[in-house]
């Protein structure tokens, strides 16, 4: 065994084609875990572990994975290493630079990416961090029509609300309360809100995203503290 597949014999490697597919599914991708797709309704956030932007042959941007995956992709002559991050990864005898943007050599199909995933990150970057009832600063997640009433946790039906407003509403529709939304929800579009809604950041992807909507979601984002 050489040294660089020392760093990584350990990591698992959901990206690896199997059985000859070159189609790239969406949930081998933006989830740290296999079958994230199917778990109850809740809210990915970033984690602490260094994370990667992952761009197809094209340059249309695929996703994000853990800085491990990505190693794999370059050690296995799968990717090309576009951004270094500056940090550096240890084996026993060599250094290797981590990247932070890499390039898959072969195209991948993406046959159907469904809408943005929802986070509560990306749905704050939508509604741009405001109350969608009363303008206020958003600190919670509302579903219009409530859970209990058959409401889905999905982009038409949640928005930012600050707390004040969250409370009072409770579990009332709209109508019985007579209060109207300020925009109606709807999932936002562009390549770049995948990526985003991640929660992971780094600026050099910037370059990568911008012609994929990134200003807007990015603008939206920064002008928010949640
Ligand atoms: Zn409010």
């Amino acid at each position: 065994m050489d040294a660089a597949r020392g760093v990584v014999e350990n990591t698992p490697s959901p990206l690896r084609p199997r059985g000859g597919a070159r189609t790239w599914p969406e949930e081998r991708l933006n989830s740290d875990r296999p079958g994230a797709s199917h778990a109850p309704p809740a809210y990915k956030e970033a984690s602490a572990v260094p994370h990667v932007l992952v761009l197809n042959a094209s340059y249309e941007p695929l996703g994000v994975v853990p800085l491990r995956r990505a190693l794999v992709l370059v050690l296995e002559n799968k990717a090309l290493c576009l951004e270094e991050s500056g940090a550096f990864l240890h084996s026993a005898t060599r250094i290797i630079a981590a990247p932070s943007v890499v390039r898959l050599k072969r195209f991948v199909r993406v046959p159907y990416r469904g809408p943005v995933p929802l986070t509560r990150k990306a749905l704050f970057a939508r509604d741009g961090g405001r109350c969608m009832y009363c303008g206020g600063v958003a600190t919670s997640v509302d579903h219009v029509i409530p859970r209990s009433r058959g409401g889905q946790h999905a982009w038409d039906n949640v928005v930012a609300a600050c707390r004040h407003c969250n409370h009072v509403k409770a579990d009332r529709q709209l109508r019985e309360l007579g209060w109207r939304l300020r925009h109606q929800p709807a999932p936002p579009s562009g390549l770049a809100w995948r990526i985003i809604g991640t929660g992971h950041r780094d600026p050099r992807w910037l370059p990568y995203l911008q012609p994929y909507g990134a200003e807007d979601a990015m603008a939206r984002i920064d002008g928010i503290s949640a």
